[in-house]
């Protein structure tokens, strides 16, 4: 099975283990469809982003909808599924909200910190890695999950690319605004960015590029869509903590959310999120130390 060679763990990624998994399915969007979780009682601090959330009854999150696994639309629902989606639905219900009251926008990689500046969005829930960079201009929860930059290729890797020293100087596509992107020239890659990494697969079919590059667990999650056409090298050159988006400066909506997750990590409510989304595909990880810089 195409998984099977994801059985080692990577050791540059950390607590990242990509393994086989007997129900994993091709085009699966890595979601169900089962009821709404019903919203908590909760009593928030007035003038509170938590209490203001609460008392409008609705909460908009950005997610990416072309990642399966992670954050996926599934087009019968119209709502996007996956990973991050059930992230931010955990963080929603605790805030006494239903999933009917959460409005999902999407975002990609470039739009996020002007979505959450912008005050377009609540938070972003969306394969975002905390680093320096973005810090100076929003804040992040988390992490809740701990990836690591990797490559995919064509099936049967024609190139022989076995890590990141085999694509320097070559042609390789990534996103716009990424720390994919950036990592990549960094490296001294030849970087075809586009906007979002599904608009990667094609460039690759058609030998524009030698390679896609970013975390490995979105390339997984594109693998499993489109079977038997691509594989994930598995030999990550980076760690990637995802986290949670949020505006600059609300330090107790950042602890709520760290909290949140905390407990979610601690009453398998997140081991149960990744269970039946990414971890249809991929080996459920150990949950990550929450940073409460
Ligand atoms: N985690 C990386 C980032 O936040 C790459 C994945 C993405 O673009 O969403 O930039």
């Amino acid at each position: 099975m195409r998984f099977a060679k994801y059985a080692a763990v990577i050791a540059a990624a950390g607590a990242l283990a990509l393994t086989a998994c007997a129900s994993g399915s091709p085009n699966d969007a890595g979601g169900d469809t089962s009821a709404p979780a019903a919203a908590e009682d909760v009593n928030f601090d007035a003038g509170t982003t938590m209490a203001k959330l609460h008392d409008a009854g609705k909460i908009t999150i950005g997610t990416k909808y072309d990642q399966p696994l992670f954050g996926l639309m599934n087009p019968t629902t119209n709502k996007p599924e996956g990973f991050d989606v059930e992230i931010g639905k955990i963080i929603a219900a605790k805030l006494g909200l239903t999933e009917d009251q959460i409005t999902w926008k999407e975002a990609v990689s470039a739009n996020r910190e002007p979505f959450i500046e912008k005050g377009e969005v609540d938070i972003v829930v969306a394969t975002y890695t905390i680093n320096d960079d973005r810090k100076q201009v929003i804040d992040f929860g988390g992490p809740y999950y701990i990836a690591g930059q990797d490559l995919l290729v064509l099936s049967g890797n024609p190139d022989g690319i076995t890590g990141i020293d085999d694509v320097k100087g070559k042609k390789v596509c990534s996103v716009t605004g990424s720390t994919s992107e950036e990592n990549l020239k960094k490296e001294g890659v030849d970087v075809l960015a586009t906007d979002t990494y599904s608009n990667c697969l094609e460039p690759l079919r058609s030998g524009e590029v030698v390679a896609v590059s970013t975390d490995n667990v979105i390339l997984a999650g594109l693998a499993d869509q489109n079977q038997g056409e691509f594989e994930v090298v598995d030999n990550p050159f980076t760690e990637e903590p995802y986290g949670i988006g949020l505006k600059k400066g609300d330090d107790d909506f950042r602890g709520f959310i760290n909290d949140t997750l905390q407990e979610s990590f601690d009453d398998g409510d997140w081991a149960a999120a990744w269970e039946k989304t990414a971890g249809k595909v991929l080996s459920t990880p150990e949950p990550p130390k929450i940073d409460n810089y």
